[in-house]
């Protein structure tokens, strides 16, 4: 694993810089949640809170150079544990939390800490939740689990409660465009658009961009505007959208509608803020609720993707109920 890739990431030095004071005072937390929207860094933040705990350094920890630390970019450390989901599945399965559980219950193989680690755990499902919930009410001494969740997600509060949580957020436009510029050369323009479909994730704008973001954002507003207009067939459209790049296009439109709330709100726009103010619906216009209810059918097909439902219907109904809302 690369274990100090997440020190180049300048939005997230406040947090290593806690979790280092922690350290120093033998106070890391036994168990953290690490909140973050895709894109922000928070697997590689979870790489180098492991090799802070492992890393057998004297000096500055993570070093990069000691023998845990080596073992650690090699992926082949006794004492470090992780759990994500496998290959095809659309929940992490509970066997997969017990093996973890049971690695964690074994004595550390090098006399250090052991790192257990969940990635994705709002796909755990209520056996699993139950599963590790006892490991984090007892754990075992010199034990440090970490668990990655999308802040949208609701994780049950019996585990949510039980660890000490960190929000990832994003840095501000400026920032962002300043480090996506040293890392993928200059193009102002590109930056933002791949930036906005990324909701101000600079990880996820690096890898859009290379995907043709600007070739999807023309398409799509293409698309929209005939939707409008009424001169395509939505079956058809929801067929082409889930043919290509469906998840891209979801957020895209996710997005578009959330500017769209922003703009009808009279809020200024962030470029990056992926969640407008919610209000109580009787005070809001109808426009506007329209843009909500479109909005939360957004995110519902997005959790259709992982739950592998019937995406396209969903999508088609998306699109014949908001049809006069996303055209105006
Ligand atoms: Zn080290």
């Amino acid at each position: 694993m690369d274990i100090l890739s997440a020190v180049s990431l300048p939005w997230l030095q406040g947090a290593q810089a806690r979790l280092r004071s922690a350290h120093a005072a033998q106070r890391l937390p036994h168990s953290l949640l690490l909140l973050s929207m895709p894109g922000l860094g928070a697997e590689q933040l979870t790489n180098w809170i492991t090799a802070l705990a492992l890393c057998e350094s004297t000096g500055a920890r993570p070093c990069g150079a000691c023998a845990s630390c080596l073992l650690l970019r090699s992926d082949s450390h006794p004492d470090s544990h992780v759990v994500r989901i496998e290959e095809d599945a659309s929940q992490i399965k509970v066997d997969q939390v017990r093996g973890l559980i049971e690695s964690l219950t074994l004595k550390s193989y090098r006399g250090g800490y052991k790192v257990g680690v969940i990635e994705g755990a709002e796909l755990l499902n209520a056996n699993g939740a139950n599963a590790f919930l006892k490991t984090l009410e007892e754990p075992t001494a010199n034990t440090v689990l970490v668990m990655i969740a999308r802040p949208s997600h609701r994780l049950p509060a019996t585990i949510a409660s039980r660890c000490l949580r960190l929000s990832l957020s994003p840095p501000s436009t400026q920032d962002a465009i300043a480090w996506l510029k040293q890392r993928g050369g200059e193009g102002e323009h590109s930056w933002n658009a791949a930036l906005g479909l990324a909701g101000g994730a600079p990880l996820l704008a690096l890898e859009l961009r290379t995907a043709g973001v600007a070739d999807l954002d023309g398409d799509m507003r293409e698309s929209l505007q005939q939707l409008a207009g009424g001169t395509v067939d939505v079956t058809l459209l929801a067929e082409r959208w889930m043919k290509s790049s469906p998840g891209l296009r979801l957020t895209w439109l996710e997005n578009w509608i959330t500017q769209r709330v922003h703009a009808a709100l009279g809020a200024s726009d962030s470029g990056q803020s992926a969640e407008p103010v919610r209000l109580p619906a009787a005070l809001l216009k109808p426009k506007i609720r329209a843009l909500f209810e479109l909005l939360d059918a957004a995110r519902e097909l997005r959790r259709l993707a992982v739950t592998g439902m019937n995406q396209q219907l969903a999508l088609e109904a998306l699109l014949l109920g908001g049809r006069t809302a996303l055209g105006n």
